[in-house]
């Protein structure tokens, strides 16, 4: 199935409004199995009719976002009707609908509210309850090629129930009637491993059976996800083995993020976390606050920068700072367990770096970070990194890896 999307706009291509909307829509398609082809932003008129004629004849589905609006410069709907010769009628019902809509907010329907009752020769309305502009859909026929159009409103939060309720199901009518079977896509999201080991010891471990799926693989905040896409009973057998091959750093297959699923592993085992923070500069306990749910697992944070922090808050002993400095093993296994005792939680993160520019030394660069994770009954653990990054990128790898490391401490993996 070829897809196209033409997202309609000038406010896109000057830099006013982010085209989320192709995000939103090629993440939607993919849970069908369907990838998007190719997709062109055009500004408010005439470029619309261009990019409709490119697409056709090469297209199953051609995705129309934005310009169903009752402004001169909303002429999605005029321009279709004028490339596929459909003429525009004003659908009644339409009208006393929008008039509804635009009444019960307190406002009066204007004439140029009428607009957006046109519909096209032959198309089937899209129920719009989050707006006024409804979306349309134009069945394949010889004037289209053969492809399905749909028109769409542009504001994310009136395209996305409209494509998940109405579209969704008229796409997957269309596969089965063409008798394509829907292809499977998993995403396993993986992490502390890097994007190139990960590639390289999946291609050795599915050599034999490397061109019956598609492989691609995107670096996210914490980790890899690799995407699979193919014959459903080929994707899940695949899957599987790439799951059970990376069994430790395995983290979802639903898009669930390394703090989600931490949040989760606590939540499961009844056990809370607290976090000692220097470098990170209370970076860590923001993204596991960011996580719904996060109260019943999270007790304190303390954000210990300054070295006499570290000794009255968290009782590191000043020797020890003295001797190792703050940026060292000793220092942060105290500030673990210093952590761990005060906060009274079951689990402790510390972390402790040199995010740079300045400060770093020979023996201990820029980027060096030590994370140590502290719960009962077991020795401290701490692992030191470099992770050379411009000061915020390097924060978001600390407070990653030490989400990380705590996931496998919590289940039992390290
Ligand atoms: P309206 O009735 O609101 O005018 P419309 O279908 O005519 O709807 P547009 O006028 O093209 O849509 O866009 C309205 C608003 O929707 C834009 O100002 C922008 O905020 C948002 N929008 C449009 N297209 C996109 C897009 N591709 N990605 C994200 N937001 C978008």
């Amino acid at each position: 199935m070829n897809v196209e999307v033409i997202n309609t706009g000038s406010e896109l291509l000057i830099g006013q409004v982010v085209n989320t909307n192709i995000g939103l829509l090629g993440h939607e398609l993919l849970s069908l199995g369907l990838t998007i082809n190719r997709q062109i932003t055009v500004p408010d008129g005439k470029g619309i009719k261009d990019a409709i004629g490119e697409s056709i004849g090469r297209s199953d589905i051609i995705l129309i976002t934005g310009g169903l609006g009752p402004t001169e410069d909303d002429l999605t709907r005029e321009m279709v009707s004028e490339y596929l010769g459909a003429k525009l009628s004003e659908d009644q019902s339409l009208v006393d609908a929008i008039r509804n809509r635009i009444e019960s907010n307190g406002s009066t329907m204007r004439d140029i509210n009428r607009k957006q009752a046109m519909v096209p020769s032959g198309a089937v309305v899209l129920k719009n309850e989050n707006g006024t502009a409804p979306g349309l859909y134009i069945k394949p026929s010889d004037r289209t090629e053969g492809a399905h159009i749909y028109l769409l409103p542009g504001p994310p939060r009136e395209l996305m129930p409209i494509f998940q309720d109405q579209v969704v199901p008229l796409i997957k009518n269309a596969l089965i009637e063409r008798e394509i079977v829907i292809p499977l896509c998993v995403n396993t999201f993986f992490s502390g491993l890097g994007e190139s080991e990960l590639a390289s010891r999946i291609n050795q471990l599915l050599s034999d059976e490397r061109d019956t799926f598609d492989l691609g693989y995107c670096i996210k905040p914490g980790g890899v996800v690799v995407r699979c896409i193919g014959d459903p009973a080929i994707v899940s057998s695949v899957s599987e083995k790439i799951r059970n091959e990376f069994s430790e750093n395995y983290i979802s297959n639903d898009h669930s993020s390394l703090p989600a699923v931490v949040v989760e592993e606590l939540m499961k085992r009844n056990k809370s976390v607290s976090i000692a923070e220097s470098c990170t500069g209370g970076a860590i306990a923001s993204l596991i606050t960011d996580i719904s749910g996060s109260s019943n697992v999270f007790s304190v944070g303390f954000i210990t920068y300054a070295n006499s922090a570290k000794n009255e808050i968290l009782g590191v002993d000043n020797n020890d700072l003295n001797n190792f400095g703050a940026v060292s093993e000793p220092v942060v296994k105290a500030m673990a367990e210093g952590c761990l005792k005060r906060s009274g939680s079951n689990y402790a993160v510390a972390v402790s770096g040199i995010a740079g520019p300045t400060g770093g030394t020979e023996e201990k660069p820029v980027g060096t970070v030590f994370i140590g994770i502290a719960n009962h009954g077991e020795p401290t653990l701490v692992h030191r990194y470099c992770f050379r990054a411009e000061r915020l990128i390097f924060k978001e790898k600390v407070s990653m890896t030490a989400i990380n490391l705590l996931r496998k401490r919590i289940i039992g993996a390290l």
